[in-house]
């Protein structure tokens, strides 16, 4: 009923469930039980409040995130093509204010007049 040296917190099941489970059980624990660094004020006092939620205790940031991590792979990914898609998206809406703004009455095919 306590922690083991081998499998720390998922030592509590004792001989049950086998060992791979009660090691990913353990990880998973260890991570989210830890206190992270927070994004808003670089100070590792962010801990998890409940699955998904994190809260630091510097700052009082209250945030999404993984369940157990407060950043996930997936996330990150997400994040990026987010912030390309409204990089490229804006460039694309200025390019054709520019072009109406340049021929208001030219179309495409009269340029080589
Ligand atoms: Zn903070």
């Amino acid at each position: 009923m306590a922690k083991t040296k081998k499998l720390k917190s998922a030592g509590r099941f004792g001989a049950r469930y086998g060992k791979r489970i009660r090691e990913l059980v353990a990880a998973i624990e260890e991570s989210s039980r830890a206190k992270h660094l927070c994004p808003a004020c670089r100070s590792k006092k962010l801990k998890r409040v409940a699955a998904g939620i994190w809260y630091c205790r510097k700052c009082g940031i209250k945030l999404a995130g993984g369940a157990y991590t407060p950043n996930t792979t997936s996330g990150k990914i997400l994040v990026k093509v987010e912030r390309l898609a409204k990089a490229t998206g804006v460039e694309k809406v200025e390019e054709v204010k520019k072009e109406i703004e340049r021929s208001p009455e030219k179309t495409v095919g009269d340029e080589n007049q």
